[in-house]
C-alpha cells in the first residue's frame, strides 16, 4: 500500500471545527487507500502566544532566550496539543489513529535550540504503525537532540519536519495542506490578481520561499529537493473530493510544460540596512568587517561597495535581518577605530522585493522589465543582487505593495493559467 504524509498548518488546526474538518480530509485518503502519517502545527497564534511567554520569563529572569533549550521546551507543547486533538478526533470517527511526538519518533535534530536540523529518523516505529494500519499523528515543528533534550526547528518548521517524514517512510507525496489553495504567482494577500501555479520548479519554490514568500519554510523545499520528495500544497477548507485537481505540484523543472520566464514576485520586510562611511580602501577591509559579523552569527544578504572619488576611501552597505540590525550595528561601532571607517547608519525602512523565474536564464531584458516598471511608479532602487533565476531590488518598504504589483502587471502574471 502506497503512505501518504499529510501536513496541516495553523490556520488548518485553528479551532476543534477545523481540526475536524483536517479529520474528514485525513479519513478520505486512508478510505482511498493509502497508509497515511498526518504532520500537524500548532493553532494559529498558539507559537507566538509561547514566544512572548519565553521573552517575559527571560526578562525576568535574564537568561538569554535564543539558543536556550528551555525556550523549545515551551514553545514545541503548541504542536503537542493539536496532535493529541487530532489523533482523538480521528479515533471518534472510528479510525485507530495514534500521536507520536518528536521524542517518541524519534526526529532526531542538532542542538542548536530554536534552529534545529533535522539529522535523522529512524523510520521503524512509523513504519510499524502504519504497516499496522493506524493513522500516525506527529507534531511538526519539534525534534530531540541525541542526548534527550526538546528542539524546534525554527518557525515555519511543520514544513519541514513533514517533509522529513514523508523521506523517511518513503511516501509517494508530501501534501501540505494551508490556508491558500495552491503556491500563487506572489502572495494572494498583497495582490488579488495573483494566479495560482499549476505547478513550480524546486529550484523557483526554494527562491520564492527564501525570498520571503512563507508558503513553505526554506529548509522545506531543500529537503524536498534534495531527497526527491513531491510536494503538494493546497488548501485545507474544503471538504474531501473537493479539491481534485487543486494545488500546487512542486517537482523537476522537466516535468513542468508550461514555462514562465517570470513565475512569481516575492517580498520581504525583514530587511535592515547598514552603511559604513568612508572605510579605508585597502585590502583586507571587507573581510575585517565580515568576519565580525560571522563570529556573531549574523547572515549577511546583499553587499555593495562603492569608492568615493578621491578612490582612497569607500562606503560599503549591506543587509542583515531586522532582528539582527542593532546587534550589527554595535559591533560594527565596537570596532569602528580597529576597521577604520567614519560613521555607520542603519535604515531599518527597508525591503527586498524579488522576481523569480527559470526562464531568465535564457531570457535578456528581464532585468530591464524590472527597473523600467519600478521607475515608472517612482520607486527608488537603493540595491539589486541577482542570481541565475532571480532578481532582487532593496526599496523603502512604504513602496512594497506597489513594487510588488506593479512587478506582478509588467509581466503578465496575472493572465498566466487563462
Ligand atoms: P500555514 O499556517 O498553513 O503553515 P502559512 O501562513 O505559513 O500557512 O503560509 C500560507 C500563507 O503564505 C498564505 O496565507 C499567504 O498569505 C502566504 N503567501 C506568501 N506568498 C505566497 C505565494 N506566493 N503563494 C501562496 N501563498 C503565499
Ligand atoms: N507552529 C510553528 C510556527 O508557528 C511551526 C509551524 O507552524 O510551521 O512557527
Ligand atoms: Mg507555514
Amino acid at each position: 500500500m502506497t503512505r501518504l504524509v499529510m501536513k496541516f498548518g495553523g490556520t488548518s488546526m485553528a479551532d476543534l471545527e477545523r481540526i475536524r474538518r483536517a479529520a474528514r480530509l485525513v479519513a478520505a485518503e486512508y478510505d482511498a487507500g493509502h497508509r497515511v502519517a498526518v504532520v500537524v502545527s500548532a493553532m494559529s497564534g498558539k507559537t507566538n502566544e509561547l514566544v512572548a511567554w519565553t521573552d517575559g520569563a527571560g526578562k525576568a529572569t535574564g537568561r538569554a532566550i535564543e539558543g536556550d533549550d528551555e525556550y523549545d521546551v515551551v514553545v514545541a507543547s503548541g504542536e503537542q496539543v493539536t496532535a493529541g486533538l487530532l489523533a482523538m478526533t480521528l479515533r471518534n470517527m472510528g479510525y485507530d489513529a495514534i500521536s507520536m511526538m518528536g521524542w517518541q519518533v524519534p526526529i532526531l535534530t542538532s542542538d542548536v535550540h530554536g534552529k534545529a536540523r533535522i539529522l535523522d529518523i529512524p523510520p521503524a516505529k512509523l513504519e510499524t504503525a502504519l504497516d499496522a494500519g493506524q493513522i500516525v499523528v506527529v507534531p511538526g515543528f519539534q525534534g530531540v537532540t541525541e542526548s534527550g533534550r526538546i528542539t524546534t526547528l525554527g518557525r515555519g518548521g511543520s514544513d519541514t519536519s513533514a517533509v522529513a517524514v514523508a523521506a523517511a517512510v518513503k511516501a509517494i507525496r508530501c501534501d501540505i495542506y494551508t490556508d491558500v489553495d495552491g503556491v500563487y504567482t506572489t502572495d494572494p494577500r498583497v495582490e488579488s490578481k495573483a494566479r495560482r501555479l499549476k505547478k513550480i520548479s524546486f529550484e523557483e519554490m526554494l527562491e520564492m520561499a527564501s525570498l520571503g514568500a512563507k508558503v513553505l519554510q526554506t529548509r522545506s523545499v531543500e529537503l524536498a529537493m534534495g531527497q526527491r520528495v513531491p510536494v503538494r500544497v493546497l488548501s485545507s477548507f474544503v471538504e474531501p473530493g473537493e479539491n481534485i485537481d487543486q494545488g500546487t505540484i512542486v517537482c523537476d523543472e522537466d516535468e513542468i510544460v508550461e514555462k514562465h520566464i517570470v513565475s512569481g514576485v516575492a517580498f520581504s520586510r525583514d530587511e535592515a540596512k547598514i552603511t559604513l562611511l568612508g572605510l579605508p580602501n585597502k585590502v583586507g577591509v571587507s573581510a575585517a568587517v565580515f568576519s565580525k559579523l560571522a563570529a556573531a552569527n549574523i547572515n549577511v544578504d546583499m553587499i555593495v561597495q562603492s569608492e568615493k572619488r578621491s578612490g582612497e576611501y569607500a562606503n560599503q552597505l549591506f543587509t542583515v535581518g531586522r532582528r539582527d540590525a542593532q546587534a550589527a550595528a554595535e559591533i560594527m561601532e565596537a570596532a569602528k577605530a580597529e576597521i577604520g571607517f567614519d560613521a555607520i547608519k542603519v535604515d531599518e525602512n527597508v525591503a527586498k522585493v524579488s522576481i523569480v523565474g527559470v526562464g531568465m536564464r535564457s531570457h535578456t531584458g528581464v532585468a530591464e522589465t524590472m527597473f523600467r516598471a519600478l521607475s515608472e511608479k517612482g520607486i527608488n532602487i537603493q540595491v539589486i543582487s541577482t542570481s541565475e533565476i532571480k532578481i532582487s531590488v532593496l526599496i523603502d518598504e512604504a513602496y512594497t505593495e506597489l513594487a510588488v504589483r506593479a512587478l506582478h502587471a509588467a509581466y503578465d502574471l496575472d493572465k498566466i493559467g487563462q
